[in-house]
């Protein structure tokens, strides 16, 4: 990320998010794994929820929960996010505790950008009004329920597979192959 960022201008959460994916999804694959779990706990729910409530995307916000990714098509490996209604303190204090050898630094760049703003807000909110951060999740929760099969998990995405990985994709070529051609392609100027 330190190289990207230097290479393309702005807040490289994006970038980092198509190429965590991609390398996540190759490596359940690599593993036959038929579910991936992460650590996303209840502050990045909150604002996920936020940041789609405030960005006015109804169908990105009951697409979040405790399971998501496509499911239907071969290749797409299944998220489901065992900590999602666990504070960060909670599960930092409990890898802390037990001796779990986790990483509790933050990234360097998730303080910047629409996500920095949002989680700063959700923190100022919580300490204010305790039980927000749970409040948002149960919201979300309950439109999910009321909205389920009402935008189905890939509707209007046809995918293929990526002309250059196998990867699924909704285009010739998949996000992190396009991104990875750019890098070479702003490296070797
Ligand atoms: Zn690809």
């Amino acid at each position: 990320m330190d190289m990207v960022t230097k290479l393309k201008p702005g807040i490289p959460c994006g970038t980092c998010g198509v190429l965590r994916r991609y390398l996540l999804n190759f490596s359940a694959a690599e593993n036959k794994a038929d579910k991936i779990a992460t650590a996303h706990n209840m502050d990045d729910e909150a604002e996920n929820v936020m940041m789609n409530l405030f960005q006015n995307d109804f169908e990105k916000m009951i697409r979040l929960g405790p399971m998501s990714g496509i499911t239907q098509y071969g290749g797409f490996v299944p998220r489901i996010k065992p900590f999602m209604f666990i504070s960060e303190k909670e599960t930092m204090l409990f890898s802390m505790i037990n001796g779990i050898n986790a990483l509790h630094t933050p990234c360097p760049y998730s303080g910047f950008g629409f996500r920095g703003v949002i989680s700063r807000k959700i923190k100022e909110l919580e300490s204010e009004i305790p039980g927000s951060k749970r409040n948002m999740l149960d919201i979300m929760m309950e439109l999910k329920k009321a909205h389920a099969g009402a935008y189905a998990e890939n509707a209007g995405t046809r995918l293929v597979n990526c002309a250059v990985c196998g990867a699924p994709a909704s285009g010739e070529i998949c996000e992190a192959c396009n991104l990875k051609m750019q890098i070479k392609r702003l490296k070797s100027t």
